[in-house]
């Protein structure tokens, strides 16, 4: 079976990071056209035996808290399109920012099937980002650690039930 999966989210939340696991050393294509695919990053994930594109959205740091920058929502809107299944990344540490409901919004009007994915849970400090991660209205929050590689099975199972 073969698929395409979107990461998004808001900046810093560990979008890259995720996409650097499940990509690996396999990354399939760097795109820096100026534009909104700008720093649009595609790559041949492996999870499991799930073989699919994942696609990466940029961090613009810059953007300032809380606002939506326009390229960051075409962005965001153009790797939506590309997906099968969208995954909407939060930070379970820092808990939920205006900025996560703002996404939160985007991908549930997007209709497609999405996994709700509460990073940076590993440890006990993720728990209360993680339950107030509901709030989205976008399911149950699968609780991940990108950076150390924790929930990847409950991450596997999530895109089994998506698909
Ligand atoms: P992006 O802006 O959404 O692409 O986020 P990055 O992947 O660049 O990560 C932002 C920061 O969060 C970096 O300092 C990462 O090392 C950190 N980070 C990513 N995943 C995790 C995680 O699972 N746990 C913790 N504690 N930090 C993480
Ligand atoms: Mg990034």
């Amino acid at each position: 079976m073969s698929f395409t999966a979107a990461i998004v989210g808001r900046p810093n939340v560990g979008k890259s990071t995720l996409f650097n696991r499940l990509v690996g050393k396999r990354l399939a294509l760097v795109d820096d056209r100026p534009g909104v695919t700008r720093d649009r990053r595609e790559g041949d994930a492996r999870l499991g035996d799930l073989e699919f594109t994942i696609i990466d959205t940029a961090g613009f740091e810059e953007a300032p808290a809380g606002s939506l920058p326009a390229r960051m929502r075409e962005q965001t809107d153009a790797a939506i399109a590309m997906a099968d299944v969208v995954l909407l990344l939060v930070d379970a540490r820092s808990g939920l920012m205006p900025l996560d409901k703002t996404f939160g919004e985007i991908v549930r009007k997007a209709n497609k099937p999405t996994i709700l994915v509460a990073n940076k849970s590993e440890g006990k400090a993720g728990e209360s980002g993680r339950l107030e991660a509901y709030e989205l209205g976008l399911g149950t929050p699968i609780p991940l650690s990108a950076e150390h590689g924790e929930g990847l099975g409950d991450l596997y199972d999530a895109l089994r039930e998506a698909l």
